[in-house]
């Protein structure tokens, strides 16, 4: 799917002068998002939950990579609860 949009983009951005630098920039962005898609293990679909120091609700709404240790920072009291994945109970949790 990105490899294919970067493609379009690299050759509807080659036709604004100068050529060349807009179409290497465009494979060079899209060769680093499908690369770190390629190599992603697992993704958030989305989560809801609520902050554990102010009880704020804390969500991701759009697919997002999972990194080991996600922190998810809360606006209100500035606290980074990590979001952990249990694998083998297939739960996630914020800590
Ligand atoms: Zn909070």
């Amino acid at each position: 799917m990105v490899a294919g949009l970067t493609l379009i983009v690299a050759a509807l951005v080659a036709l604004i002068p100068p050529h060349a630098p807009w179409a290497v920039a465009a494979l060079g962005i899209g060769a680093t998002i499908t690369r770190r898609r390629w190599l992603e293990r697992h993704t958030v679909q989305s989560m809801s939950a609520d902050c554990p120091r102010c009880a704020t609700p804390l969500g991701i709404d759009r697919p997002t990579r999972l990194r080991h240790p996600h922190a998810i920072s809360c606006e209100t009291c500035h606290h980074e609860p990590l979001l952990t994945l249990d694998i083998s109970a297939s739960t996630l949790g914020v800590s």
